[in-house]
Formats: structure tokens, sequence, C-alpha cells
């Protein structure tokens, strides 16, 4: 059985990936930073006993030693990196009104959150099959698809995900482990908002259908949900 860890699972894209990755009948550690309020997540569960609930704030890292240590014996095989955050709301934060507060926690989120987590979850991805790491980024991180101003936080949070996630696939090449950045498209979620053209289940739906596909010479590449490879 397929054993996939997802992080900020209690909503939005996470929650869908859960959802989905037990569709297919996977054992699916979901972690999100307050089991006790998730109530959707805690119906999976209740519904299917291949989900576990895990507490895990991407940015704390004696909570990441903790996670670690309950899997000890585990292995991953596929870790999906999706928490994340967007405090500026469509360019609400112009220069000279920029919040360099909670451009740091972007970072903290966005950026450091998915190195830590991955980089702790190494010696369980090392005993995966065929193990496979997603950072799940937005096309707000391509400096190619910059045609407007503002959103200096979450694009540059993404795009430093984008770089570091890149050289990771490089050393992570040889050990067997796989890893891909992904754009899920622009999503009806809390942070999508709802005017967006597709809902989380379309677009989780064609990031596994990706995952299926994955063959390593594609390791370190930036696609969108649908497969399309994006400009840097
Ligand atoms: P949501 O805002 O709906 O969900 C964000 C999730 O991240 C929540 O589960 C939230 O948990 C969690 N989270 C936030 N901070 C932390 C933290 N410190 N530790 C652990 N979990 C945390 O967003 P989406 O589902 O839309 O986004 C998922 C991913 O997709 C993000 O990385 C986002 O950047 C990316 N993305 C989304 C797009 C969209 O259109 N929706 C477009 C491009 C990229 P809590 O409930 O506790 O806050």
């Amino acid at each position: 059985m397929h054993r996939v860890l997802i992080t900020g699972s209690n909503r939005g894209l996470g929650l869908e990936w859960v959802r989905q990755c037990a569709g297919r009948e996977w054992r699916v550690f979901a972690t999100c930073r307050d089991p006790d309020s998730a109530v959707d997540l805690q119906d999976l569960a209740d519904q299917d006993s291949s989900v576990s609930l895990h507490p895990l704030d991407v940015t704390d890292a004696s909570q990441i030693d903790d996670l670690t240590e309950s899997l000890r014996d585990e292995r991953i095989d596929l870790l999906v990196n999706n928490a994340g955050v967007y405090f500026e709301r469509w360019g609400k934060d112009p220069v000279g009104h920029i919040r360099y507060d909670q451009w740091e926690e972007t970072f903290r989120v966005n950026t450091l959150g998915p190195m830590r987590v991955t980089e702790a979850l190494l010696v369980h991805l090392n005993r995966g099959e065929r193990p496979l790491v997603l950072a799940i980024t937005s096309h707000m991180g391509s400096i190619a698809d910059i045609d407007s101003p503002r959103d200096y936080a979450y694009r540059s949070s993404k795009a430093a995900l984008n770089a570091a996630i890149h050289g990771v696939a490089h050393e992570l090449k040889p050990r067997g482990i796989g890893v891909l950045l992904l754009h899920p498209g622009w999503v009806r979620t809390r942070m999508g908002g709802a005017s967006a053209p597709i809902g989380p289940e379309e677009s989780v739906r064609g990031m596994l259908a990706f995952v299926d596909c994955y063959e390593p010479n594609l390791s370190g590449g930036f696609f969108r949900y649908d497969g399309t490879r994006m400009p840097w």
C-alpha cells in the first residue's frame, strides 16, 4: 500500500489530497496545525482507518521532531508539502505599505517549511517505494510570469521555494528520491477565492495523474497540475 504524508491537510487542497489518496486505499498521514478543530479531516479519518491525524505546524522544529519520532518505523513513498500562506491577498500591500513581519512569516511557512519537513522525513523517504517529494508552489513564484506589481512576499517565497527545491532534487537524485514542484492551478479554496476557475477535486486529480506518470528524468521540474511545464 502506498504511504503518503500531507501537510496543511485540514482544508483546501490539502484536505482534497487526503480524500483522493484515501480513495485510492493508500495509507495517509494527514498533518495539520490543529487536529482537534479539523472537523472535515476527522470525518474522513472516522470513515477510513487508513487515515491518521498528526499535529504539525511546519514552522515549528520541535513539532517536526515529534512527528518524525512518532513515525520512526514508517516508510513514506509520497510527501506532499502543501501547507502555505498568502497574506497579501491580491496586491493589497503596495510599496509603502509592506508588512515585513508578514513577509518573514510567509518565508517561514512557504519556503523554510517544506525544506524542514523534507529534510526531517528523508529517513522515511529512503525506505519508500519510488519515493517522491512534492512541493506545492505557484505560478506566482515564476519570475518569467511576473507581469504586474505587488504580492512581493508570496511571489518571493515561492520563487525561493522553487530555487531551493530544484537544488534539493539534484542532491536527492543519487538516493533515488524524486522531487517535483507543482503549481495546482488557480483553485477555489480559502486562498484561491470563490472566482477561481477550478475546484480542488480537478486540481488534485490532475496532480495525482502526473504523479502516476512520474519518471526520474522529470525530477527537479516545475509543472502545472495538468503536467505542462512552467517557466522559471
Ligand atoms: P488554503 O488557505 O485553503 O489552505 C492552506 C493550508 O495551509 C491550511 O490547511 C492551513 O492550515 C495550512 N497552513 C498554513 N500555515 C501553516 C503552518 N504554519 N503549518 C502547517 N499548516 C499551515 O490554501 P490552498 O489549499 O489553496 O493552498 C494549498 C497550497 O497551494 C499552498 O501552498 C498554496 O500556496 C498553493 N497554491 C494555491 C493556489 C490556489 O489558487 N488555491 C494557487 C497556487 C498555489 P490552518 O487551517 O491551520 O491555517
